[in-house]
């Protein structure tokens, strides 16, 4: 395990990709082969090569740009599998480490590294438009940088973030008449003032179910009211609104 700021050098591979192999899977994963993901992936397999081989681990990200995608083509951690947890800091870092014992490996891009790359450079710190950049050369750094403009160090994980909290008991929303976790209070997060939706009353619809339910947009079922008004929480309850 490197003490700090160990650098890395070595071949142009991403994984198991060549750097053309890593284009197109990343293209076809992510919509395009961003500069972010590619110099992710050389990041991300930095970090895995000096993390003990043999080790069922876990990625916390500190980005939401890119990186993730980076994690989640090169190894078994995913946002959905609950092994990669992100921690939007606004750096672009990614860490692997023992999900057992959070030892593990962070990996940076170091600014101070770039000088000799004047695209990457000034991608990474947009110093130049999108509209400038050139893109081609962008790339050919990259590949020729690789692994090189990255700096890995040892890390701990804070003890309170290894392992996954239970969901603990699961009720029904007395409001939407969803399922959520009890613990979140009398009813969900969502009718609890924290939906990230506009509309003021949710609309269920039955969404073409085998081809016989209505078109969304359509009629809505009734099942949007609030079956606790007195104490309702749901901003939009009707009884509310009329209430003396
Ligand atoms: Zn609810």
């Amino acid at each position: 395990m490197p003490k700090l700021a160990e650098p890395l050098y070595g071949a142009g591979t991403i994984g198991p990709y060549t750097f053309e192999e890593f284009l197109e899977v990343a293209a076809a994963f992510h919509g395009t082969a961003s500069p972010g993901l590619m110099l992710g992936g050389f990041m991300v397999d930095a970090a895995r090569r000096i993390l003990p081989h043999g080790i069922l681990y876990d990625a916390l990200v500190e980005t939401v740009k890119c990186l993730p995608d980076a994690v989640q083509l090169l190894t078994p951690p995913t946002y959905g599998n609950g092994w990669m947890q992100i921690h939007n800091l606004g750096r672009f870092s990614v860490s692997l480490f023992d999900k057992y014992s959070g030892e593990g490996v962070r990996a940076w891009i170091d600014p101070q590294r770039l000088g000799d790359w004047p695209e990457i450079q000034a991608w990474y710190l947009k110093t130049k438009r999108k509209k400038d950049q050139d893109r081609e050369r962008l790339f050919a750094e990259i590949k020729a940088a690789g692994r090189n403009v990255c700096l890995v160090s040892a890390i701990q994980l804070r003890r309170e973030l290894l392992g996954r909290p239970p969901m603990g008991r699961i009720g029904i929303c007395p409001v939407c008449g969803e399922s959520y976790p009890l613990a979140d209070g009398p009813v969900c997060r969502g009718c609890a003032g924290q939906s990230p939706y506009a509309a003021v009353e949710p609309r269920p619809v039955r969404g073409a179910v085998n081809g016989r339910g209505r078109a969304a947009g359509s009629a809505p079922v009734d099942r949007a009211r609030c079956h606790s008004c007195r104490v309702c929480v749901y901003p939009n309850c009707p009884s509310v609104k009329t209430a003396p």
